[in-house]
């Protein structure tokens, strides 16, 4: 009896931290694609990837094509939704390509693009086979967020501008009551910046998130600008927020080279992201 009343309040508190594991797990399968960059044989494997993976959920693949500057560039969004009981939708983003501009390097983008897939991949798992009990949410794969040559507005971002228009033409913007986009924080030595585009309420809303789990000193130490997939939404006044840790390695030696390799992920950088995006979705649904 007594080892019973013992284990029970243990397994309870084992629960309810997410599995950076499986995320890190989900992680490297998708990195092991190798380089993903739009029209390469890596890309058409990671579309295969995501497709065979939400087979059995409400997916919709989004291809459009891009206008870029080596012409007209076919790429391709995966959206899965899962339901809530709660009228609206709160959306939750990463991109999955890597940089055209880096084919000739062996770049794989293991923390960026490859981790937050993962992290999304994982955080599905926990809203499968069930009615939500706030709002629906959507998990957005975004193509092309990377630039073809160099980063201008107009080269870069191609599927989160593509999919805010689209959205804001058929009144799906509308129902979005947050959209939160994840990128590079798979990183081991986690600092997630506070984005300045970012909507006020809805970074103090995942700032509280963070503090339930002593999570605070990831989070928000230095403020920075960040020009990513949020911005096409937050310009059509939806609620945004970029979680971006864009500090990677001695002087960002990491990024965006072929030093971003799965070695630089952590399954506890992970478990830090699920539990304060899955905390977000719970406060959310309070409001
Ligand atoms: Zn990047």
């Amino acid at each position: 009896m007594m080892a019973v009343a013992l284990a029970a309040p243990m397994s309870t508190q084992a629960q309810t931290h997410f599995n950076g594991a499986k995320a890190l797990e989900y992680t490297r399968q998708f990195v092991a694609i190798g380089p993903r960059w739009p029209t390469s044989p890596g890309h058409v494997k990671a579309e295969q990837f995501l497709r065979s993976h939400f087979q059995h959920d409400q997916l919709e693949e989004d291809a459009f094509t891009a206008n870029t500057p080596i012409g007209a560039v076919p790429m391709r969004n995966f959206i899965v939704r899962f339901p809530g009981k709660k009228n609206g939708v709160i959306v939750l983003a990463t991109h999955y390509e890597t940089n055209y501009y880096l084919k000739n390097i062996n770049f794989v983008g293991a923390n960026d693009g490859g981790a937050t897939t993962g992290l999304l991949m994982a955080i599905a798992d926990q809203l499968r086979g069930k009615t939500l009990d706030g709002y629906s949410v959507w998990l957005v794969f975004f193509d092309g967020e990377e630039a073809i040559q160099s980063w201008t507005d107009s080269d870069s971002t191609y599927g989160s501008r593509h999919l805010a228009a689209r959205w804001g033409r058929d009144g799906t913007l509308g129902r979005v009551k947050a959209f939160i986009l994840a990128d590079m924080i798979g990183d081991k030595d986690l600092d997630i910046q506070r984005e300045s585009q970012s909507t006020d309420w809805l970074v103090a809303l995942v700032r509280q998130a963070a503090k339930k789990f002593g999570y605070d000193h990831y989070f928000f130490q230095k403020e920075e600008a960040v020009s990513d997939d949020h911005l096409p939404f937050v310009r059509r006044g939806v609620p945004s927020i970029d979680i971006i840790d864009l500090d990677y390695g001695p002087n960002n030696s990491y990024h965006h080279t072929a030093k971003d390799t799965l070695d630089k992920v952590s399954a506890k950088s992970l478990a830090i992201d699920g539990d304060v995006f899955l905390e977000t979705i719970r406060l959310l649904g309070q409001r």
